[in-house]
């Protein structure tokens, strides 16, 4: 690791005299290896964390910025002192930088680098009375459940709308008090006349309002979280019986709508089965050259990095693995496309990884 820092703490835009010495220890100093790097500023605090597969070249570039407004310029000004580290490949830094951005949280990243917002998940709230909604990118909220990643939020919206319409799951702002029937000391104070549509028109359970007690509308968040697992087609049992009544009463109007709202809950179904079946496939032992050290071995279980270890050498490090293989492979996870929030940023990191360099696969070995 290589630094130069400036002792004066200032905290306006990095001198030119300051910028030069910088550029001067990447020149003499950096070497063309992968690794990460961070910018730090006149305080220690780490403004920026990027990765190269070059890093001296990588590092360089960020000298020759011929606009002020270009992302180099910007961080360049920030930043009184740059840190570096090799890893042992280009795969290493991805994961290294990732890790680093979680722990530090530069605020030039979380400022630039929005790739996560190009996907849509499928957030389901915690209780009381939890709520299906569309959001874009990863969230710290932990105690949310999330399912996903995918792209068209439009369409997903649409199709999360039926959804909550035929388990009548409430769509209302997050802060809405809840009163459930069997609380009756807050029912008492409630006002008889429900405040809401969706309600009245039979789209929800009205938990806002004393229209259910907990555990009625608990079996319907359960009936949903089974649907979004691939566990239940309950919700497009319940639309098809719609459909059919409809159908039967010669009510073809509202049959056709329906049968609309079945199309899209299909097109959902099977969108989950596809991500399923992707995030299933991102399990194996991924063994990765190393760069003038050992090869690496990553040990992915479900789109995430559960360990990694040098190439065994000897059959005492390979017993080693092993072991470690069966433990993790060994425990059976049911299929889902829910993600927990901390793990999503490496799930969509290493998709984009093997979707960029589908070669890659061919050095995976899928544990039997
Ligand atoms: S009826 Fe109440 S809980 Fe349901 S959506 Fe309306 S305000 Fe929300």
């Amino acid at each position: 690791m290589t630094r130069i820092r400036n002792a004066s703490q200032r905290h306006q835009p990095t001198s030119e005299s300051q910028i030069a010495l910088m550029r001067q220890l990447v020149k003499s100093e950096a070497k063309d290896r992968p690794g990460t790097y961070r910018m730090l500023s006149s305080t220690g605090e780490v403004v920026y964390v990027g990765k190269s597969k070059r890093v001296r070249t990588r590092l360089l570039s960020y000298f020759r910025c011929a606009y002020p407004e270009e992302k180099g310029a910007r961080i360049l000004r920030e930043a009184e002192a740059i840190d570096w580290e090799y890893t042992p490949s280009e795969f290493a830094a991805l994961l290294q930088e990732l890790r680093l951005i979680k722990k530090f949280r530069p605020r030039l990243n979380v400022a630039m680098k929005r790739d996560g917002l190009h996907y849509a998940f499928i957030k389901l709230t915690k209780a009381p009375a939890p709520k299906l909604a569309v959001v874009r990118g990863a969230s710290t909220d932990d105690a949310s459940i999330y399912y996903g990643p995918f792209v068209g939020a439009q369409r997903i919206s649409e199709a999360l709308r039926e959804l909550s319409d035929a388990l009548m799951l409430r769509d209302c702002k997050t802060e809405t008090k809840m009163h459930f029937s069997d609380q009756q000391e807050l029912f008492q104070l409630m006002p008889r006349t429900p405040g809401c549509i969706r309600h009245e028109i039979n789209k929800c359970l009205g938990p806002c309002v004393g229209g259910c007690s907990v555990a009625e509308y608990d079996e319907r968040v359960g009936l949903a979280r089974a649907f979004l697992d691939g566990a239940s087609d309950g919700p497009i049992e319940m639309l098809r019986n719609e459909m059919e009544s409809a159908s039967e009463r010669l009510e073809f109007e509202r049959a056709a709508s329906y049968r609309d709202k079945l199309g899209r809950l299909e097109a959902l179904r099977e969108q989950f089965g596809r991500l399923r079946f992707a995030v299933e496939n991102l399990s194996f032992v991924y063994t990765v050259k190393g760069h003038e050290g050992p090869d690496k071995v990553y040990l992915v279980k479900r789109g995430i990095v559960r360990a990694e270890l040098d190439k065994p050498q000897s059959s005492w490090q390979r017993t080693k693995m092993k072991k470690l293989v069966e433990d993790i492979f060994g425990v059976q996870e049911k299929p889902s496309t829910s993600v927990p929030t901390h793990e999503i940023d490496e799930l969509l990191l290493l998709s984009s990884w093997f979707k960029r360099f589908p070669a890659e696969m061919g050095r995976t070995k899928k544990v039997s």
